[in-house]
């Protein structure tokens, strides 16, 4: 890890032509952590360059440097090819594929620049030449702490960094509910909140905004869509494009959505599963040794975390509902076995 650092900080040492990238619809950890490390290197004299392969939720749009975010696919990819292609270092955050970027994958391997992943994701793709990557933390916000920490920069982070890096790890804590939340855990907030984070506000903006819509949408989706087979202490919810219409949904409005299900007494593995344009997109969630990473991985071209994991279908929604209940017999022992002692 020394080696990594020394090495890294040398690729540091003169201005360098920087892009940074995240993953497919980016949540607050992915935009966060990449706008928060933006910032920072932008102190350090870098040309620095964000880009998102797609848009992200409007309560992520308030952080320092959103206005320069590229996305992709709103008619950025020759930019954004070129950007990649003249790059010198390329940051690939919160995701540990190629493929969770999109296009930009393809773009990102053949370009010259030295590859850099700052991730917390299971079973990393070997790409990068320097790799900051570690599933014992919560949060890809905290990793990018830890190394301009590491790079004794820690005086750099002003409240706009402080900010986008409490975000992510604020979400991806659960909001310091998950197991994942340690001590370390709230001594980095601790010296965020110092450096000038306004918890407050960021709870506000990411979890407080919500449209009237939205809302509804939730409460017809909690009356009229949760499904809880007790059997397989499963839950889920299928949503339909039609169903999105109806409620005007917008990037980020099923965000959170997939908790509920979880929150379910004696639930142990729950899914959302959201017919989208392009795909059906599956959220899975587990409490416990219930590996919805493996669940997602083995079944739903996906994978995540333990505990948090994503995939996709190609077909309807009707038989990926199908297919994701056919699944749940074989897994019967794992869903039941006892999960949490203070049960
Ligand atoms: P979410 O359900 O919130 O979209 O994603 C949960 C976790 O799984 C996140 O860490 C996310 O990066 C990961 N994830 C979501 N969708 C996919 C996917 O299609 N493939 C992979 N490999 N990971 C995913
Ligand atoms: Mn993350």
């Amino acid at each position: 890890m020394q080696q990594v650092l020394n090495a890294f900080r040398e690729a540091l040492s003169l201005p360098r032509r920087v892009v940074i990238t995240t993953h497919h619809k980016p949540d607050a950890d992915a935009l966060g952590s990449s706008l928060g490390l933006a910032g920072y290197l932008k102190k350090k004299g870098h040309h620095v360059s964000v880009i998102s392969p797609t848009d992200y939720p409007a309560f992520l749009a308030w952080m320092k440097g959103n206005d320069e975010v590229i996305i992709f696919n709103e008619g950025n990819e020759a930019r954004s090819a070129q950007l990649v292609a003249d790059a010198e270092l390329i940051f690939c955050l919160d995701f540990s594929s190629l493929a969770r970027i999109n296009e930009l994958g393809e773009l990102v391997r053949q370009s010259p620049a030295e590859k850099v992943l700052i991730d917390h994701h299971l079973e990393p793709e070997d790409f990068a030449k320097y790799s900051f990557w570690t599933t014992e933390a919560a949060s890809t916000a905290e990793l990018v702490f830890q190394l301009i920490l590491d790079l004794g920069d820690k005086d750099l982070i002003d409240a706009e960094i402080a900010e986008a890096l409490y975000s992510g790890i604020m979400t991806d804590t659960g909001s310091f509910k998950h197991p994942s939340t340690t001590a370390r855990t709230h001594e980095i907030v601790a010296d965020l909140i110092r450096a000038g984070a306004n918890v407050h506000k960021v709870s506000k903006l990411v979890y407080d905004t919500n449209s009237l819509e939205r809302l509804r949408f939730l409460g017809f989706a909690l009356s009229e869509k949760l499904q809880v087979l007790t059997e397989y202490n499963t839950a889920y919810m299928a949503i339909s494009a039609e169903e999105l219409q109806q409620y005007q949904s917008k990037t980020g409005d099923t965000e959170g959505l997939v908790n509920y299900a979880l929150s379910v007494q004696g639930v142990v593995m729950a899914a959302l599963i959201v017919e989208r344009q392009e795909a059906i997109k599956i959220s899975f969630r587990s409490i416990g040794e219930f590996s919805v990473n493996a669940f997602a991985r083995n079944h739903f071209e996906g994978g995540g975390h333990k505990n948090a994991a994503g995939g996709v279908s190609y077909q309807s929604l009707e038989e990926t509902v199908n297919k994701f209940v056919s699944l749940l017999p074989q897994y019967k022992d794992q869903l039941q076995a006892k999960v949490l002692i203070y049960e």
